[in-house]
């Protein structure tokens, strides 16, 4: 056989098998080439999108009427990591209502992944004022405005024992600390999105309703963390009951007013061993950590065995494939009902027959959606002004500058002149 006939019989060979058995995809694509009728392809290589993909593609999912989606944007530990953001949990109702319950360190670019315009992320509950639960506010609050956020903020959080230790304590100072941030905005965008609503209420209300609008309500019952001012939160709407512990050492108001929920959130610190051996903790301070101020996996199941939710969800700690077993394992002593061990991006769609848990793919390139309203155009004057001295340093490239302008006039009919 010539070259030519050797490589006929050996193609020949190759497509005669890619009839008759399974051979690789690879196989099948380099022997076929132009020799065979392509129409055979798609029976071993499809082309429609698969109908299930069980993956959560934020954006592109409709919440049906009577579904809650809740998303883990943050489940880790203080320090935030790569992997897990510190506590931060997003729900979605079918009635087009979102609330974020804690926003802790890490947790905005996890929200920002979820695609929603902000105006629709406008109400904060902040279960105490650990950094771990609401490092993030300042980041959403203030970089929200230029994300295109024309609402203001609403922010729940406790009381204290005294004042300084509440919530209004917390967001007054926090716009006194970011006063140069709010100042170089002033004149300059919309900044409708930086007006913050504090509702602070009581740390020791007992199942008190702290939200009450468009059917969906929201009580508080205390949380043992800390000191006094650390509280939990029960959102009910259309016959779904969600509950979310932020921090809490186990207490009675949980286990009595968490009873059957649908889906409840706990604490779930790393067991002792743990701390010491991955933390780098001593052993009292693991003890005291893991068992008194917070809640270990043995005592999360104790709790969540009297509760009885549809699920259980265990979250703060950091959930990697060799630490998950210890806390599922330790978990299983006091508690076999359902479970879910959160990591970030892990999603649930709850209706009253199906809980459906699966994990959301993010768009690392994710960009803010567009103003839901019209901007109002900054009111140039309003703008603080530079002293002398910096203005004295300001280099000017008008050759280059004014071009861009003229770019932009070109395209929008306007007819901006450069400076403010
Ligand atoms: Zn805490
Ligand atoms: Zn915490």
């Amino acid at each position: 056989m010539n070259r030519k006939t050797i490589l006929g019989f050996v193609a020949g060979v190759v497509i005669t098998l890619g009839l008759l058995v399974s051979v690789p995809d690879s196989v099948v694509q380099v022997a076929t080439g132009t020799t065979q009728d392509t129409s055979m392809v798609p029976a071993l290589s499809p082309t429609k999108a698969l109908p299930d993909r069980d993956v959560y593609f934020p954006g592109t999912e409709d919440l049906l009427p009577d579904e809650m989606r809740i998303t883990a944007c943050g489940t880790g530990m203080p320090s935030a990591r790569p992997k897990q953001a510190a506590a931060c949990f997003l729900v979605e109702l079918g009635n087009g209502d979102k609330f974020l319950f804690d926003i802790g360190s890490g947790s905005h670019e996890r929200i920002a992944a979820m695609k929603i315009p902000y105006d629709f992320l406008d109400k904060v509950f902040i279960g105490h004022l650990h950094v771990d639960h609401y490092g993030d506010l300042p980041t959403f609050w203030l970089g929200g405005t230029v994300m295109n956020r024309l609402t203001p903020l609403r922010i729940w959080g406790p009381s204290g024992s005294k004042p300084e230790y509440g919530t209004q304590y917390a967001m007054d100072r926090m716009q006194e600390m970011y006063a140069w941030d709010i100042g170089t905005r002033s004149g300059v965008v919309d900044f409708r999105g930086g007006e913050l609503e504090v509702n602070e209420f009581p740390f020791d209300g007992v199942n008190a309703v702290i939200y009450d609008e468009n059917d969906v309500v929201i009580r508080s019952i205390p949380a043992v963390h800390g000191l006094d001012g650390a509280v939990s939160f029960i959102l009910e709407w259309n016959g779904l009951k969600f509950v979310y512990g932020s921090d809490t050492y186990p207490n009675k108001w949980f286990i009595e007013h968490a009873k059957g929920a649908d889906f409840a959130i706990h604490e779930c610190f790393l067991p002792p061993t743990l701390l010491v051996t991955k933390q780098g903790f001593g052993p009292l301070e693991a003890l005291t950590v893991g068992t008194q101020g917070h809640t270990s996996p043995e005592q999360f199941g104790k709790v969540m065995s009297l509760v009885e939710p549809r699920i259980a969800v265990a979250y703060h700690f950091y959930n990697d494939f060799d630490i998950e077993p210890e806390v599922r394992d330790r978990v299983r002593k006091t508690y076999d009902g359902p479970l879910s061990t959160a990591v970030d991006y892990m999603v649930w769609n709850v209706t009253k027959d199906n809980i459906r848990v699966r994990m959301a793919a993010k768009d690392e390139e994710v960009w803010p959606s567009p103003a839901l309203k019209e901007k109002i155009a900054p009111d140039f004057r309003d703008a603080i002004n530079f002293s002398e001295f910096t203005l004295s340093g300001m280099e000017n490239f008008p050759e280059v500058v004014e071009p861009l302008y003229e770019e932009i006039n070109k395209i929008y009919g306007t007819d901006f002149k450069p400076g403010l």
